[in-house]
C-alpha cells in the first residue's frame, strides 16, 4: 500500500507538474511548441488518469514481489551497496534503460498484432493526442507486460534497490516527455549524434497520431535498424522546430 501511495504521488508530480505548466499556466507561451493543433478533452484526461492509477497499482505489486517477498532470493538484487563498486549504480542504470528499450520495442510490436491489439494496447491508443497523463494509461493486461521488464532486469544483472528507484523515476520522466504533446528539445540537439539515436516527443507523438511506426521507447535504434521508423519523422521534427525557433534548424547548420 505504501509502495502504491508513493508511486501514485510520483505519477501526479512527474506528470502533473508538466501538465499544469504546458496545458494551464503557460499554454500560450508554448503554443509554438505544440505538436498537434487540437486539444485533448477533459474526458481523455480523466480516462488516462484512471487507467494510470490501475497501472500504478500493478507496478507497485511487481515492485513489492521483487523487493519484499522471497522471490527476491531468486533475483540478482543486492541490498549491501558496497557489494559492488559505486560506479555500478549509474552503469547498471544505463544498462537497465537499454534493456527496457529493447524489451519495450518487441513487446510493443507484439501488442500491435491485430489479434492482440484490441484486447490490450487499444486503451493506450485511445489517446491520439497524448498528454503527460497518457504516460501510464494502459489496459490492465498491458500494465503487467509493461511492468514485467523489472523481472527481466533483476534476472539479468545485479541491481541495487536504489538503481530500481532511479530507473523507474528517470524512465517515467522520459515517458512523460514522449507524451508531453509539446516539443521541448533544444535547437542544438538536431545537429548532434544524440538526435540520431534518441527519441523525441515528436517521435512518440507520431506513433499516437498515426498508430503505425515509431515503436521505440528511449532510442531510435531498433526503429531505424528494422525500418519501422515513420518516413516523415525527421521532416515533421524539423517543421515543428522551425515553428518554434523561426528558422530552419536543419538549414542553419548547412549555411
Ligand atoms: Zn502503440
Ligand atoms: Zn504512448
Amino acid at each position: 500500500m505504501q509502495l502504491f501511495s508513493m508511486s501514485a504521488i510520483r505519477y501526479f508530480v512527474i506528470a502533473g507538474v508538466p501538465f499544469i505548466i504546458f496545458y494551464k499556466l503557460l499554454a500560450n507561451w508554448f503554443s509554438q511548441s505544440k505538436i498537434q493543433n487540437r486539444q485533448a478533452s477533459r474526458k481523455d484526461f480523466i480516462r488516462e488518469i484512471l487507467h494510470s492509477m490501475q497501472t500504478t497499482a500493478v507496478f507497485a505489486v511487481i515492485g513489492y514481489l521483487v523487493l519484499f517477498t522471497p522471490l527476491k532470493n531468486h533475483t540478482l538484487v543486492y541490498t549491501d551497496i558496497n557489494a559492488y563498486p559505486l560506479w555500478w549504480i549509474p552503469v547498471s542504470l544505463a544498462i537497465s534503460l537499454v534493456i527496457h528499450d529493447t524489451y519495450f520495442y518487441w513487446m510493443h510490436r507484439l501488442l500491435h498484432h491485430k489479434k492482440l491489439f484490441r484486447y490490450t494496447h487499444l486503451v493506450h491508443h485511445q489517446s491520439t493526442n497524448p498528454s503527460p497523463w497518457t504516460s501510464y494509461s494502459f489496459h490492465f493486461l498491458e500494465a503487467w507486460t509493461e511492468g514485467a521488464v523489472l523481472f527481466v532486469i533483476v534476472l539479468l544483472m545485479p541491481v541495487h534497490p536504489l538503481t530500481i528507484v532511479l530507473f523507474t523515476i528517470i524512465g517515467f520522466m522520459i515517458n512523460v516527455y514522449g507524451h508531453l504533446g509539446y516539443e521541448v528539445a533544444p535547437r542544438w540537439f538536431r545537429h548532434t549524434f544524440l538526435f540520431e539515436i534518441l527519441n523525441t516527443s515528436v517521435h512518440h507523438n507520431m506513433h499516437h497520431s498515426k498508430f503505425k511506426g515509431n515503436y521505440g521507447l528511449y532510442f531510435r535504434i531498433w526503429d531505424r535498424a528494422l525500418g519501422t521508423e515513420h518516413p516523415d519523422y525527421v521532416k515533421d521534427y524539423d517543421r515543428i522546430q522551425q515553428n518554434r525557433f523561426g528558422v530552419n534548424t536543419n538549414q542553419a547548420i548547412k549555411a
